[in-house]
C-alpha cells in the first residue's frame, strides 16, 4: 500500500480558471458565504454559544446546530485564505472567541447539552450528534490553523478531544465504550492528528472504528442497521444505512487504514466502494435511494423520484471518500466516480445564485410529484436541518484540491479543468503547471509546464472517453510522461466528447427501457420549459443524431445544450389505464446539464427518458 500513496494538493496551490468550478467558487465567495453567515446568525445558531437559552425563548438550540456553525466557520476560513477581508476576519475571530467561551472547564464543548439538556451529556450517543458536532468543530479548527495560522480554536478542540479521549475507549483502560451515532469524528480526529502530530487522536479514531459494532452491541437493532453498526466496519461488504453517515465513516476508515497500513480495513473500504459504484449509485453520483432513513436500500434499487433521496451532503461525502481511495490506491476508477459526482450530483445541490439548495436531489419530477425538497419542489435558502447549505460553504472551495494528486515524483492530473497550479511534490520538487481549455465543455486541453525539473506527469484518461490522444510539444506521447521538463513544454490532451446515450443494468427496474444522455463527465437532463411538450410524453429516438447547441437563455453563457429527436406520445384521453395505442408525432428535445436544472423557476425534469 505504501509506494502508491498520494496526497490531494493544497487549497492555496491551485486556482481554478475553468468555466464551471471557477464560476461556482466565485459565487461561493460572493454569495454563499454571506448567505450562510446571515442564516447562522438569524436562526440563533451562533448565539447558542452564549449558553443563555431558557425555556420560552425563541430559537431553541438543536442537537446538530454546532455542526452547522462549525461548517460555516470552516467555509469562512477558506474564504479568508481565498481573499483577505478584514471585516470577515473580525467576524471569524469573534465567532471563535464566542465558541471557545462556551467550552466547559473539563473541555466539553457542545451548546445543546450544556444549555438545554446538561443532564443528558453522552446519554444517547446513537442519536444525540455530540461526537458528530465535535468532529465538525475539529475540522473547522484544523482548517483555521492550516489556512490562516489561527491556533485558538485548534487549542480548544484539542482540549475537547483530550476530554473525549479520557471518557471513551476500551474498558480495559478504565474508559467507557462508545461510538458516534453520526460518524464524522473519525476522519476529523485524523485531521487533528495530522495537524498536531498527537498520537492520542489517531488512537482514538482507530478505537471508534475498531470497537464499532462489536459485542455487546451498544445500539438497538434499528440503529445498527441505520448507523453502520451491524458488525464491525472491517467486515463490511456493502453500503448500508444512512448514506451521509456511511461515506463519512468510510472516509475515516480509509484515513485510518492508510495511516496504520491496515490492509484489512482498506480492503473493506474497497469492497464497499465497489458496491456503491457498481450497484447503488445514481448516474449523477447521488447516493441513498430512500428518503425514509435517508439511506441505501438494495442493489440496483434506484428510484428516480417519489421515495428517493440522494442528499447533497452524501454526494459531497462520496467525493471525499473517492479522493481518499484514489490517493491511497492509485486506482483511477475512484477518480471517475469523484468526477462524475462533482459535476453532477454535487453541483445540482446548489443554485447558480449560490444561495439556494437541494437537500434531496431527484432525477425526475413533475407537477404531480410530492414536495421532496423538505416541503418544496425548488431549491431553498435554508432548512431546519441545514446540513446541506453549510456543507456547500466548506466543500466548494476545496474542489480545486481534487484537480491534482502528488506522490513522490509523480503528479497526476486528476481532473483537467483549467487552472494555475503551483505544487510541491513529496520529494520536494516544485512544479508549476497551467491547464488551459474549456473542460468539461471541450476536450482539447493544453497543459503547459511552467517550471523546469525532473518528474512524471500522469494524465488520467476518464472512463467515459473511448478515443483520446496525448502529445508532447507536438509529438505523440503516452498519458504518463517522465522526463526532465523545460519551462514551456506543452502536453496536449485531446479527449473525444461525443454525446452518448446510457442505459442502466436491467436489474435497475426504474430505468428499464429508458436512456440518459451524457457528454464527457456531464449528465444531461430534460427540463420541461425547453421542450415542445411535457417531458412525460417524450420517447427518445436514439438512432437520430444529437447536436450541440447554445444553451437556453438564463443558463451560463458557453454551456453547451444538446438537441435531438423524439416522439411525443399521446393517448386519446387521460384515463389512468387504456387499451388504446398512443398517437405519435415527431418533436425535438433540448437537454441541459443536470446540475443546472431548476434555475429558471419550478419545472418538470427527467434524466432517464423512455426510448422509442
Ligand atoms: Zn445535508
Amino acid at each position: 500500500m505504501t509506494q502508491n500513496q498520494a496526497e490531494s494538493v493544497k487549497f492555496k496551490e491551485v486556482k481554478a480558471l475553468d468555466p464551471v468550478f471557477s464560476e461556482r467558487i466565485r459565487i461561493w465567495r460572493n454569495a454563499t458565504i454571506p448567505s450562510v453567515i446571515e442564516k447562522t446568525k438569524e436562526t440563533g445558531r451562533i448565539d447558542a454559544f452564549r449558553l443563555n437559552w431558557k425555556e420560552g425563548m425563541p430559537n431553541k438550540p438543536h442537537i446538530y446546530w454546532d455542526s452547522d456553525v462549525a461548517k460555516v466557520l470552516e467555509g469562512m476560513a477558506y474564504a479568508l485564505a481565498h481573499h483577505p477581508d478584514p471585516e470577515l476576519e473580525k467576524l471569524y475571530d469573534e465567532w471563535v472567541d464566542l465558541i471557545v467561551s462556551a467550552q466547559q472547564p473539563d473541555g466539553y464543548l457542545n451548546t445543546y447539552f450544556t444549555a438545554v439538556e446538561p443532564e443528558n451529556r453522552w446519554a444517547r450517543l446513537s442519536f444525540n450528534h455530540e461526537l458528530y458536532c465535535a468532529g465538525h468543530m475539529m475540522e473547522a479548527a484544523t482548517a483555521g490553523w492550516e489556512l490562516l495560522g489561527k491556533r485558538k480554536l485548534l487549542d480548544a478542540v484539542c482540549r475537547y478531544a483530550d476530554y473525549i479521549d479520557s471518557v471513551f475507549g476500551p474498558e480495559s483502560e478504565g474508559k467507557r465504550r462508545g461510538w458516534p451515532g453520526h460518524e464524522e469524528i473519525e476522519l476529523a480526529l485524523v485531521k487533528l492528528y495530522n495537524a498536531t502530530g498527537n498520537e492520542r487522536y489517531r488512537k482514538l479514531a482507530r478505537y471508534f472504528i475498531n470497537d464499532r459494532g462489536t459485542e455487546p452491541n451498544l445500539f438497538t437493532e434499528a440503529e445498527q442497521k441505520n448507523q453502520q453498526a451491524l458488525g464491525t466496519p472491517r467486515t463490511m461488504t456493502e453500503a448500508y444505512g444512512h448514506a451521509v453517515r456511511a461515506v463519512y465513516l468510510l472516509s475515516g476508515m480509509a484515513d485510518v487504514a492508510r495511516l496504520d497500513q491496515d490492509d484489512e480495513l482498506m480492503a473493506a473500504c474497497e469492497r464497499v466502494f465497489e458496491n456503491i459504484r457498481t450497484r447503488r449509485m445514481y448516474i449523477t453520483g447521488g447516493i441513498g435511494s430512500l428518503f425514509a432513513g435517508e439511506r441505501f436500500t438494495a442493489d440496483y434499487d434506484l428510484p428516480n423520484g417519489s421515495v428517493m433521496y440522494a442528499e447533497s451532503c452524501a454526494a459531497m461525502g462520496l467525493v471525499l471518500f473517492a479522493m481518499r481511495m484514489f490517493n491511497a490506491t492509485g486506482k483511477q476508477k475512484y477518480l471517475d466516480t469523484a468526477e462524475r459526482t462533482l459535476y453532477n450530483g454535487v453541483l445540482a445541490g446548489i443554485s447558480l445564485t449560490g444561495t439556494e439548495f437541494f437537500y434531496t436531489n431527484y432525477l425526475s419530477t413533475d407537477k404531480h410529484a410530492p414536495l421532496y425538497n423538505m416541503g418544496a419542489k425548488t431549491r431553498q435558502p435554508w432548512f431546519i436541518c441545514s446540513c446541506c447549505p453549510t456543507s456547500f460553504s466548506r466543500f466548494l472551495p476545496q474542489i480545486g484540491t481534487f484537480f491534482f494528486s502528488c506522490r513522490n515524483d509523480v503528479v497526476t492530473l486528476n481532473i483537467p479543468a483549467a487552472c494555475e497550479a503551483s505544487l510541491t511534490l513529496k520529494n520536494g520538487t516544485p512544479v508549476k503547471l497551467r491547464t488551459g481549455g474549456r473542460y468539461p465543455w471541450e476536450g482539447k486541453i493544453p497543459v503547459t509546464v511552467e517550471s523546469a525539473g525532473h518528474f512524471t506527469l500522469e494524465i488520467r484518461i476518464p472512463d467515459w472517453c473511448e478515443k483520446y490522444s496525448v502529445s508532447l510539444n507536438g509529438q505523440d506521447a503516452e498519458p504518463r510522461i517522465e522526463r526532465d521538463w523545460k519551462a514551456g513544454d506543452v502536453v496536449l490532451l485531446d479527449l473525444e466528447m461525443t454525446p452518448k446515450w446510457y442505459r442502466a443494468n436491467p436489474w435497475s427496474e426504474d430505468d428499464r427501457g429508458r436512456v440518459a444522455l451524457c457528454r464527457g463527465p456531464v449528465v444531461y437532463a430534460l427540463e420541461e420549459q425547453d421542450q415542445e411538450c411535457p417531458v412525460r410524453e417524450l420517447r427518445i429516438r436514439t438512432d437520430r443524431p444529437v447536436q450541440i447547441a447554445p444553451c437556453p437563455a438564463g443558463l451560463p453563457e458557453g454551456t453547451p445544450a444538446l438537441v435531438g429527436e423524439a416522439y411525443r406520445e399521446r393517448y386519446p384521453d387521460d384515463s389512468l389505464y387504456t387499451s388504446e395505442k398512443p398517437v405519435r408525432e415527431e418533436v425535438k428535445f433540448v437537454a441541459i446539464p443536470y446540475a443546472l436544472w431548476d434555475n429558471r423557476g419550478e419545472n418538470a425534469m427527467a434524466v432517464w427518458i423512455p426510448e422509442a
